[in-house]
């Protein structure tokens, strides 16, 4: 609530009109009210440990933009807005701010969200004087935006890697997640033999060997399957473990790989499970489209790069943006800036000063084009 304070009244410094929609999203717009807009921005809030940049540089390279052509005071053909939106990172779910704007909640959604304490987003909204569901008033036509721009940091190694200063992003990622629970027999880890066991944790053990093997026969050079959980019960050292709970998180930018992994990945479970005697059973926890940036805003980021005389290249993003939500309801182009070592959602996380400015200008000179 205080950064949102301090950036209103940054927003109101440098001329413009700052707005707080129902979902608590800041906007701050240049030009008139009333006709469809230009959108560029990204989210203020951060994860426990974050680093500095991660959503924020995209809300303030927006906010500077809009500012930069405010005193340049060129005759607009559109409105242009910045928008530092809510909730990206996920302390009620994830999305809250875009979801909201792009019509994705219901009523529903919005009274059963809780962060991980308990604490609903009604009462946590509510001890600020505002109104959850109110959220649902957020909501905008696709009529009245004409596209939406965001610069992030990479959050991956790749840049930095190639030598690369500005990042065109091609589309965002897509991706499942899943618990998976190996259901055996827990017994005694002394008298049971090795052969008459139902041993739970085998069936992750060797599901998680054969993950390499099923993302090359199914999947693509940009898919990711990560294992980052896994519970073994009852937990004790001189018992065979009776459940193996882990997660699954898979993601590629293709929706039919990323179906043709979730199938291989059921089948690859499902033969374990029964080689060892075992039950198997997953429950979905999230599953999210990927999107495709819009053709001519890669072209448009691309060609402002290159003018500037900024190596570039075109890669996917990994990550969820709020993008990927907007892209439900308008053209999304996104600008990557390198990540130092790759690092993010860390105090370690960084960008060089000068790769700042560079994603900046074209972010700039993109809207520039749309709005001058
Ligand atoms: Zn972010």
């Amino acid at each position: 609530m205080e950064a949102r304070a301090w950036l209103r009244g940054r927003i109101e410094d440098a001329g413009l009109t700052a707005h707080q929609d129902g979902a608590a999203n800041l906007h701050a717009r240049l030009g008139w009210d009333g006709s469809p807009s230009y959108m560029i921005g990204s989210h203020i809030d951060t994860v426990p440990s974050g680093g500095p940049l991660d959503g924020a540089l995209g809300v303030l390279v927006g906010l500077e933009c809009l500012r930069r052509l405010h005193e340049l005071d060129l005759p607009l053909r559109h409105p242009l807005e910045c928008v530092a939106f809510s909730d990206e990172e996920g302390r009620f779910g994830g999305l809250l701010g875009s979801q909201a704007i792009a019509g994705q909640l219901s009523p529903a959604d919005l009274h059963k969200a809780r962060d991980l304490e308990g604490v609903s987003l009604i009462d946590a909204m509510a001890s600020r004087g505002l109104d959850a569901m109110a959220a649902l008033d957020a909501r905008r036509s696709a009529e009245s935006l004409l596209a939406y721009l965001e610069l992030h940091i990479e959050q991956g190694p790749v840049l930095e890697a190639r030598a690369a200063t500005i990042g065109v992003v091609e589309g965002i990622t897509g991706l499942f997640k899943w618990e998976i629970r190996m259901i055996g027999t827990p017994n005694h880890a002394g008298t049971t033999p090795m052969d008459l066991r139902h041993d739970a944790f085998t069936g992750v053990v060797e599901f998680a060997a054969a993950i390499p093997r099923l993302l090359d026969e199914n999947g693509s050079a940009r898919s990711r399957a990560t294992i980052g959980r896994v519970e073994l019960q009852p937990g004790s050292a001189n018992t065979v473990p009776g459940r193996a709970i882990c997660s699954l998180d898979v993601r590629d930018p293709n929706p039919e790989v990323l179906a043709n992994l979730a199938e291989a990945m059921r089948r690859s479970l499902s033969a374990l499970a029964r080689r060892h005697g075992l039950m198997f059973e997953f429950e979905i926890l999230s599953e999210v489209e990927p999107v495709a940036c819009d053709a001519g805003l890669i072209e448009r980021i691309d060609r402002a790069a290159e003018a500037l005389g900024h190596e570039r290249m075109r890669l996917p993003s990994g990550a969820v943006h709020d993008a990927q939500v907007m892209a439900k309801l308008t053209r999304v182009g996104m600008i990557f800036v390198p990540s130092l070592q790759g690092m993010s959602h860390s105090a370690a996380e960084w960008t060089a000063w000068e790769d700042i400015e560079a994603g900046a200008n074209v972010a700039l000179r993109v809207l520039g084009e749309l709005v001058g």
